[in-house]
């Protein structure tokens, strides 16, 4: 990358009248009219810094995070540089400030263009002026706390889970079929593997005859997929493995192609979406493709007594009002809350569908990487069944747009199965519905900096029966959960596997989901004992 700022070293020092800290309790001045305090813009402990000196000494607990702070003008020459610090708990932290006094304005004005300037280097991540070689954080580091990204990364550097994924047949074979009967889009063409683990999608792409496929993965898979594609000689000279993250990583020249699999459980787990856009943006050509182009989630209500029962119950051990001489029902609120905040990961029945699902596109060539940070999503069905509704069935399916084929991929219930599942959002208040009934709701999502999402869900439906006025109170059901945190129930026995056998073939192809509960009776649609289902509707 260029080195663009600019910027000359000795521009990067400014002397100041004066400079104080401000704190919450006093305002502490560590400056004096005899001696000039320096200001110096430095990157030299891999941090882009803004750093204070008097007499040539240090000035400790001034320095300021550039990339992490603001700079407000009190005033013609004082300004206020305010920073966060992180707190030793999760959720704390809190903000220091800076009072900078300038001797004039024209200095005044200098230092704010300096500091906007670095600001805007430290996120692009370029050569700083001193010579440090992006010293600063990427946009990955800056999201991210390095904690959850040490444990992605050392997850994903062991061949075990690699392995897991090429064994997901129906993930790698879709992949394989997509990349090979499109090679009129890879032949001669310059291709990126965004995170390219044991290096399979680019194998894939030089098979279909890519002229060059680099090949970016951050993790200590990358060695691996460098001993793999060696190991595959009349591919190996068309593909370079780079180690480093898409983020962060150069490359020798544009591409026309981004292959990847950034899928997460629920589509946007992991929120490495965010860095397939990220290197769509760095590293293609204009109009270049992406495989896969769009995806999609799919959503419907769903009844399961049984899951239901199941989670409630986990609960129950807090119950106990003597566990060796200890109470613990003080925490049987809490723990309740936290079974209910987990996503149940598993493949269910498709009959467990309460109405017909609707589905959230996300156009991969369109979207940018902060349409991810929250995702907004209001919710509308028309019950099929009467019956109790205990939640939210999610799952998703991707699109490659090939000029010749076009292919999805699908984790749809009913589909064979993948390593993804489903998941299910489980509510701990269900709610009634009629058949032909409106069920609303919203399902909520907010990035947070250990790389998934925050769900609030709610869903609602008038109330119905005797006693509720017609057309009157609704009955609303709402939870938070965790994506980060899910409830992995796949162990448990399959209603899915019989079902499979009674699917047709078409399910295999997910295009138009094959979901049509309105085929079914109502008896077959919910499996459940009628003691379970609630008061009876007909
Ligand atoms: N492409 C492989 C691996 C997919 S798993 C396959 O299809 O089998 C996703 C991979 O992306 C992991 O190996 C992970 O380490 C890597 N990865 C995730 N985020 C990344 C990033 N920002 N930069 C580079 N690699 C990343």
């Amino acid at each position: 990358m260029d080195d663009s700022s600019g910027l000359k070293p000795k521009e990067l020092e400014f002397t100041l009248a004066a400079v104080s800290q401000f704190s919450s309790s006093s305002l502490s001045s560590s400056s004096s009219s005899s001696s000039s305090v320096i200001a110096r813009f430095s990157a030299n402990s891999g941090v882009a810094e803004l750093r204070f000196h008097r007499d040539s000494e240090f000035i400790d607990g001034f320095n300021v995070d550039i990339g992490t702070s603001q700079l407000f003008k009190l005033g013609p020459v004082q300004s206020l540089c305010v920073s966060e610090i992180s707190g030793a708990g999760k959720e704390k932290s809190y903000s220091r400030a800076v009072t900078i006094q300038f001797r004039n304005e024209d200095e005044s004005r200098d230092f704010h263009s300096a500091f906007e300037q670095w600001q805007k280097d430290v996120i692009q991540g370029i050569h700083l002026p001193n010579g440090a070689i992006a010293a600063s954080k990427s946009k990955f580091d800056y999201k991210i706390e390095p904690s959850s990204a040490k444990m992605y990364f050392h997850y994903y550097g062991q061949l075990l889970h690699q392995q897991n994924m090429l064994q997901d047949y129906v993930r790698t074979g879709t992949y394989y079929a997509a990349v090979i009967e499109n090679r009129v889009d890879f032949t001669g063409r310059v291709v990126v593997d965004v995170g390219a683990g044991s290096g399979i999608l680019s194998l894939f792409a030089a098979q279909a005859g890519a002229k060059h496929v680099y090949a970016v993965e951050a993790s200590e898979m990358a060695e691996y997929a460098r001993k793999l594609i060696a190991g595959n000689p009349a591919l190996a000279q068309r593909i370079t493995v780079i180690k480093g993250k898409v983020e962060e990583v150069e490359l020798a020249e544009k591409a026309d192609i981004l292959i990847s699999e950034p899928m997460g459980t629920l589509l946007v787990n992991e929120r490495m979406l965010e860095s397939y856009i990220i290197a769509r943006d760095r590293f293609l050509v204009p109009n270049a493709k992406m495989f896969p182009s769009i995806g999609r989630i799919h959503m419907a209500p769903f009844s399961d007594e049984y899951l239901f029962v199941e989670i409630a119950n986990k609960a129950l051990f807090w119950q106990q009002q003597n566990y060796y001489g200890v109470d613990l029902t003080p925490l049987y609120g809490s723990a309740f809350q936290g079974y209910f905040s987990q996503p149940v990961v598993d493949a269910f029945d498709p009959r467990l569908l309460v109405s017909p699902p609707l589905c959230h596109v996300i156009d991969f060539n369109e979207i940018k990487e902060e349409d991810l940070f929250e995702i907004d999503i209001p919710l509308k069905f028309i019950a099929s069944v009467g019956t109790r509704v205990h939640g939210l069935a999610c799952w998703f399916d991707v699109l490659f747009n090939g000029s010749a084929v076009q292919r999805w991929l699908t984790t749809a219930p009913g589909a064979p199965t993948t390593h993804w599942y489903q998941i299910q959002c489980v509510l701990s208040q269900p709610i009634y519905v009629m058949a032909g009934q409106e069920i609303t709701g919203r399902l909520h999502m907010i990035a947070h900096n250990a790389q998934s999402y925050t769900m609030y869900l709610s869903l609602s439906a008038k109330m119905w029966g005797p006693g509720a006025v017609q057309g009157g109170i609704l009955q609303t059901a709402s939870g938070k959960l965790d994506l980060k945190e899910p409830y992995y129930r796949m162990s448990q026995p399959q209603s899915y596997t019989m079902a499979q056998d009674q699917q047709p073939q078409q399910l295999l192809q997910a295009q138009a989901i094959p979901i049509h509960t309105e085929d079914l009776d109502e008896a077959e649609l919910l499996q459940q004992p009628s003691e379970n289902t609630g008061p009876q509707l007909q």
